[in-house]
């Protein structure tokens, strides 16, 4: 594995982060402002700058978060307090609620493709949880969100502090399908800072191997070809556009580096391309970000 090296001139101690994000009206000074979000921050206005300048397409969003803290670095998004669909970002959440209400124990699964539901045409085939995080195969993940009740998704978001999916939902919709668990941006971000918190609880465990497998030859290889195959642990999604000139749907990428003790959380949206296109873009910002 190549380390990924975070550049040392992007850690200036106690740099103010929010003057770097002042007069542009599509930067959110209000998430920047969150109570839960020191004015200053260890990193660096350099890497804003270049997020900004080289990134400042209208149809890219994102949310750049320390990963240890999840304290919010850098960031482009309207309103990333306001729930929207997030696609398969989910899917980790919807597996612990499985795990919880089976005893830990995962179906070994036979994905037929388009013929059992799937989102590829072609079948991922026989997938175990990691597997079927790495490549995201939805037949696997109908198989467990059909039993589950939004009723038992709400514990899991409770304790990721998500905003819950409505108790009488059932279904594809619980993982991530359609737009009827809606979850603010900024709260995935941080449920996932929260997830690798728990890396020695065995699902989570699984679903980190599932995520970093993804980085490698899963929907997220985006990531790991941009930087240079280093580890990652991503996931992608492909959600309903939100945006005022809709698309059918926009790519969502949640991506921590170094795979080992992550140090950096980027949230990426695209608009009008599948999440693993997304990763693409996400790569890109990170590798810049190493330099
Ligand atoms: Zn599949």
């Amino acid at each position: 594995m190549v380390p990924l090296r975070i550049a040392a001139g992007l850690v200036i101690a106690g740099l103010a982060i929010t003057s770097g994000l002042c007069g542009r009206p599509d930067m959110t000074s209000s998430a920047v402002q969150d109570s839960s979000t020191p004015a200053k921050s260890l990193f660096g206005q350099s890497a804003v700058l270049v997020l900004e300048r080289e990134f400042s397409s209208d149809d890219i969003s994102y949310l750049l978060l320390d990963a240890r803290t999840g304290i919010l670095l850098s960031s482009r998004w309207d309103d990333p307090a306001k729930p929207i669909p997030l696609g398969s970002l989910v899917k980790p959440f919807l597996a612990l609620a499985y795990g919880e209400t089976h005893e830990s124990q995962f179906p070994s699964h036979i994905c037929r493709g388009e013929a059992s539901g799937c989102w590829q045409v072609h079948p991922h085939g026989k997938l175990n949880l990691v597997t079927a995080v790495s490549v995201s195969c939805n037949s696997y993940f109908r198989a467990l969100a059909e039993n589950l009740t939004g009723q038992q998704l709400i514990p899991i978001a409770n304790r990721f502090a998500l905003d819950p999916p409505d108790p009488t939902l059932s279904g594809p919709p619980l993982m991530g399908l359609g737009d009827r668990w809606p979850i603010a941006p900024i709260k995935m971000a941080r449920a996932y800072v929260e997830l690798y918190h728990r890396r020695d609880q065995p699902v989570v465990r699984e679903i980190l191997a599932g995520m970093r497998q993804a980085a490698h030859n899963g929907t997220g290889k985006g990531v790991g070809e941009a930087l240079h195959h280093a580890d990652a642990l991503v996931k992608t999604g492909t959600a309903p556009c939100t945006h005022s000139h809709p698309a059918p749907g926009d790519g969502f990428v949640l991506a921590m580096v170094p795979a080992n003790q992550p140090e950096l959380l980027l949230l990426v949206r695209v608009h009008s391309v599948p999440g693993a296109t997304a990763a693409l873009t996400a790569g890109q910002m990170l590798h810049r970000l190493e330099e």
